[in-house]
């Protein structure tokens, strides 16, 4: 698509709603730069996780943020130190502690303006999708979705999910550690989980992937 206009698309809500697949196509779809905003919370956490920083030594969390390079290729790779840890950042391991890593609002200062210059950076446009980038990372969005799905229906599609890469954990286990985070990420002060005034929101429960990317894609269309 042809456009002279920068557009910012910011996609938050809860784990597991999918939004990572739907805004990697609707980014390819209108050919903006996709940011995985989780991918770097995660990948701190298994920064931390290999070096034994407590998730709660937020000093600590800070000095292997100054240290560490986190890089996101246009293929959803991410590296950390020019490692590829595309796999294991989605880990069980990793996404346990990915949330309370991501709680201390020092670490989010870090990460927030990392993100914020890599939106400005880009060309054409990006796609971001996150917790808190309708309310915090990018305020000033074009369109901001703040996309939804039941816990029971976020758990089967993890599962799902899980199950296609060999992993086996049990869907009740699941859906208790879905719950488990959304109570972490709606109650950690700044940078909570939170719906932006100015979203729309999207209850994807009973959509297909491709009904929710056309959903964005043609509101994105509106505005151009
Ligand atoms: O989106 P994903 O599940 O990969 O994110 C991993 C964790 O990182 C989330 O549970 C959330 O606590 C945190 N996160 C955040 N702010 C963001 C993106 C993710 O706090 N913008």
């Amino acid at each position: 698509m042809e456009t002279n206009k920068k557009l910012v698309i910011a996609i938050d809500g809860p784990g597991a709603a999918g939004k990572s697949t739907v805004a990697k196509l609707v980014a390819k779809k209108l050919n903006l730069t996709y940011i995985d905003t989780g991918a770097m919370y995660r990948s701190l956490g298994l920064y931390a996780l290999r070096n034994n920083i407590e998730v709660t030594d937020v000093d600590g969390l800070v000095n292997a943020l100054n240290k560490i390079d986190i890089y996101l290729d246009q293929q959803g790779r991410v590296f950390l130190n020019g490692e590829d840890v595309s796999l294991e950042i989605r880990g069980e391991a990793v996404t346990r502690v990915a949330s309370p890593v991501s709680a201390p609002r020092p670490v989010r200062e870090i990460l927030v303006k990392k993100q914020q210059e890599l939106a400005h950076k880009s060309e054409n446009g990006v796609v971001m999708d996150g917790r808190d980038i309708g309310t915090v990372v990018l305020t000033d969005a074009n369109l901001k979705i703040y996309q939804i799905a039941s816990s029971a229906v976020r758990a089967k599609r993890r599962y799902e999910e899980n199950l296609k890469k060999g992993i086996t954990t049990p869907l009740e286990q699941i859906e208790k550690e879905i719950a488990h985070r959304d109570y972490l990420d709606m109650n950690k002060g700044y940078g909570s989980l939170k719906k932006a005034e100015d979203a729309i929101e999207l209850d994807t429960s009973d959509m297909s992937i491709e009904e929710v990317v056309n959903f964005i894609y043609n509101k994105a269309l509106e505005l151009m």
